[in-house]
């Protein structure tokens, strides 16, 4: 794709998102504010399937995993000793002539010329780099101080590490082990942008797997194949997803080896998830901030240690937003443009939608009664709105929908109607005493 289909394309998804309910900017009758959205009533339900799935995936099917929802205020020593406080900054650079502020690392990428202002285009107006905490401050209690000083958590994982002995101890967790969570998180992003891809309130999906030094490089490779699987379980392209491996100037300062999955968004390739070998850095940390002993008693090797973490870390909107991107897709059918959400019918937020063909008695019963069988199936739209069924089932197509049903009057006589697909578009006749069962078994396949 050059740039500007890739352009054209991404307005095309952000116009969807507005127009059919899925995402809409926060605050818009204000003029919006930068950086922060918020999803619809179909939005939601995709969005909610997204974290459904991984939270069934990495809890729900698997012996060595617990869930875990923390606070997102949180003392203000664990940012100490997280090293947030001193190092989750980012370069930043102003421009002089209009104000324009932008992370210094990408400033080549916006401009084209890293001396070059991306707002203004004027040469030489950058000032020198200075480091910016990407942390939300505010206040605990009625005055404003500094011993009240609180952070919004920039991640999910703190939480869970402050956890560790809590969830270990109550559950009687044997190594290894992992806590899973998912949860909002705030960064004050210098350049946010690309829609909901880089945003100033955004949710995390993360997993901290508890384990032996020694097992570390065995348990990252597996969580990275892992992770990778997940997306291509829910009908992600293949040829769309990448392994970006840090090399040892990008990697953090707790991680010894990280690797991240890359989508091929039509803005670029870009991170929608980390997996991180942060070795026993965090537990010690927090030791050593807290006083607390958080070593772990090994009966089977009669060892005491602290433990290793592997983390996997991705976002729930990002990769909302890689799932839209990646079903999006146009074609032409008898002459007029079909637009279509390919989704996997997992994450597609309407099921399925009944359609009676007019909106007169009797025709009406059956089509309501038809909807409640199919209630039980997830989210279901009656729809009667005006048009005639094809522009009925355009409409269905550009959310996602995987099964139209049809109420028509041949239906009042052989009790049938008509399940229309969205991928094929294909259509047949079933009993209506039979349409639940074939729906939940189209649905599960
Ligand atoms: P980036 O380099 O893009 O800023 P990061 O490496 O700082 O991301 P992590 O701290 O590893 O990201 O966060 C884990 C995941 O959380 C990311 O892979 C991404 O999916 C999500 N995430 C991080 N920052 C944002 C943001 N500002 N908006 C939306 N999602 C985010």
């Amino acid at each position: 794709m050059d740039k500007r289909d890739s352009n054209d394309r991404m307005q095309d998804i952000i116009s969807l998102c507005k127009r059919r309910g899925y995402i809409f900017p926060s605050s818009e009758i204000y003029g919006g504010i930068n950086a922060v959205f918020d999803y619809g009533p179909l939005g939601v339900e995709f969005k909610n399937n997204v974290k459904r799935d991984w939270w069934d995936t990495m809890t729900r099917m698997r012996d060595d995993m617990v869930g875990l929802d923390a606070s997102i205020l949180m003392a203000r020593r664990v940012w100490q000793a997280s090293g947030h406080e001193d190092v989750f900054t980012d370069p930043m650079v102003d421009c002089t002539n209009c104000k324009g502020r932008f992370r210094a690392d990408q400033v080549e990428e916006m401009s084209g010329d890293p001396e070059v202002c991306p707002t203004c285009g004027k040469r030489g107006t950058l000032t020198a780099p200075r480091q910016f905490n990407l942390m939300f401050k505010t206040y605990m209690g009625p005055i404003e101080e500094d011993a009240g000083l609180v952070y919004l958590r920039p991640e999910t994982a703190q939480g869970i590490y402050v956890n560790f002995e809590n969830v270990q101890q109550s559950m009687r967790r044997k190594l290894p082990f992992g806590i899973a969570q998912i949860g909002k998180a705030f960064r004050n992003e210098i350049s946010p942008g690309n829609f909901t891809y880089r945003m100033r309130e955004f949710e995390q999906m993360e997993m901290q797997f508890f384990i032996a030094p020694e097992s570390e490089e065995q348990w990252f490779d597996y969580w990275r194949e892992r992770r990778f699987q997940w997306y291509l379980d829910l009908g992600m392209k293949r040829e769309h997803l990448t392994f970006h491996p840090h090399g040892p100037e990008e990697l953090a300062h707790y991680a010894r080896a990280a690797v991240d999955v890359y989508y091929e968004f039509p803005f670029g390739p870009r991170e929608i998830e980390g997996i991180h070998d942060r070795t026993d850095f965090d537990l010690r940390r927090h030791i050593e901030f807290s006083g607390k002993d958080l070593s772990y008693f090994d009966d089977a090797t009669q060892r005491r240690y602290v433990p290793f973490i592997i983390e996997t870390s991705a976002g729930a909107d990002r990769t909302s937003l890689a799932f839209l991107c990646d079903a999006y897709d146009e074609e032409v059918v008898e002459g007029e443009k079909r637009v279509v959400l390919r989704l996997s019918k997992k994450l597609a937020p309407v099921k399925a939608a009944v359609m009676p063909l007019s909106r007169k008695e009797p025709l009406v019963n059956l089509a309501h009664a038809v909807h409640n069988s199919i209630r039980g199936l997830g989210l279901t739209q009656y729809d009667d709105t005006g048009g005639n069924i094809g522009k009925r089932y355009r409409r269905q197509d550009e959310i996602g929908t995987p099964y139209c049903i049809t109420v028509d009057f041949q239906s009042l006589e052989d009790q049938q109607v008509t399940i229309r697909e969205r991928d094929s578009m294909a259509q047949r006749r079933v009993a209506i005493a039979e349409l639940p069962a074939i729906l939940a078994a189209d649905l599960a396949s």
